[in-house]
């Protein structure tokens, strides 16, 4: 469904996304958790202390991460870089340990294991384009060094290689899988956004007020339609040019989101968009029109209050009854007819629609 607040493309992660990553990685850190602390038992036993320490920097590093984002949900990509940078280190380390004791501290099918668990982080953290990159090279050096670092008879380690080998490919496509399908959704979801949106105000358009107006009007009560328009408009694009014109109508719109929000007293918030050029519209859940004037009145004078400093504006509001199973555009011209009603009287000021029900009987819902 559509949010009431302003659309603003290219945002971090949300904070249900961030939420969802960090229990993930909570899981996975605890499920490595035992071999990480094994190898760590295994390099102090062998006296292999630097190896040691810098195992247990990155072990250290990764679970300090987790206050660091859980502190700042905005920090989830920065640390998720941070992890990757500790794995690489982490694989640097282990790759430069085996070239030095070859099958001493750890041998070669647990320094295949230990990369590809490397790896296995690396795809978990990194967008796709980068851990595909950086697990094809780490799965390169592991395939290079194989013959110089097994120190064992290369013939015989075909097997495991080949097998490890399976297993990056099939992690990478997985999760370039995964990853292909969240950019999809995510893709899909701004485009869906995009066409219901207006461009420059970031309001509802059309059809975004309408589908909004949908879910807040199934519990079938009806409520309350107002139609504003900015009065005397033209002359201000007129002696201020059309880039004022639409500055100010960026700044209504964010009034208007606001009072929208703030709704009505007693039925709550509703939806307001832009109907086109300087008219609005703005729905409350609110089944009473005559309770309704109350809210109307309020964006009203709220309008002439926010921009008596800089620019005074004011609008013209028509209030019209929304019958549950009426459709807009015959609630739409009610209001419309008692906005143009308004200006009639004088502008900047709310008109009700003449009764709304009788008008109903002839408009056939
Ligand atoms: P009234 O009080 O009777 O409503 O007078 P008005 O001048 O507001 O009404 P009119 O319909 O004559 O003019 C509406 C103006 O709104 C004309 C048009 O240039 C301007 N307008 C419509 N859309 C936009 C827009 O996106 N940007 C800007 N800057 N102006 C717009
Ligand atoms: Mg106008
Ligand atoms: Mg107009």
């Amino acid at each position: 469904m559509l949010g009431a607040g302003r659309f603003v493309p290219g945002t971090p992660d949300s904070p249900e996304t961030t939420r969802v990553k960090v229990r993930g990685y909570s899981f996975a850190l605890l499920a490595a958790t035992p071999g990480l602390l094994l190898i760590l038992r295994l390099l102090v036993e062998k006296g292999a202390y630097l190896y040691a320490a810098l195992h247990g920097t990155v072990i250290l590093g990764a679970v300090l991460l987790f206050p660091f984002v859980i502190l700042r949900p905005s920090r989830m990509v920065q640390a998720e870089r941070y992890f990757a940078a500790l794995l690489v280190v982490s694989a640097a380390g282990f790759l430069s340990m085996y070239a030095r004791h070859p099958q001493q501290i750890i041998g070669f099918e647990l320094l295949g294991s230990i990369l590809l668990f490397i790896v296995a982080g690396l795809l978990l953290v990194l967008p796709p384009r980068w851990s595909l990159s950086v697990s094809l090279v780490l799965l390169l050096v592991y395939r290079l060094e194989v013959a110089h670092l097994s120190g064992q008879d290369t013939a015989g380690l075909t097997l495991s290689q080949w097998v490890n080998t399976g297993m990056f490919a099939l992690l990478m496509v997985g999760v370039v899988m995964r990853e292909t399908l969240a950019q999809q959704a995510e893709r899909v979801h701004l485009l869906q956004e995009m066409a219901l949106r207006d461009v420059l105000t970031g309001l509802l358009n059309r059809r975004g007020f309408e589908e909004a107006v949908q879910a807040l009007r199934v519990d079938g009560r009806g409520g309350t339609l107002m139609v504003l328009d900015i009065d005397h408009f033209k002359p201000i694009n007129d002696t201020f040019g059309h880039v004022e014109g639409d500055r100010l109508l960026e700044e209504l719109a964010g009034v208007l989101q606001e009072q929208a929000d703030l709704g009505d007293a007693l039925a709550g918030p509703g939806v307001c968009g832009r109907w086109g050029g300087e008219e609005f519209v703005l729905y409350i859940p609110q089944p009473d029109p005559r309770q309704g004037l109350l809210t109307a009145e309020r964006v009203r004078a709220e309008v002439q209050a926010r921009t008596a400093l800089r620019r005074p504006v004011t609008v013209s509001v028509g209030v019209s009854a929304w019958w549950p199973d009426e459709k807009l555009r015959h609630a739409f011209l009610r209001a419309d007819e008692a906005m143009y009603a308004a200006k009639r009287a004088g502008r900047n000021r709310v008109s009700l629609a003449p009764d709304g029900a009788a008008l109903r009987v002839s408009a056939g819902g």
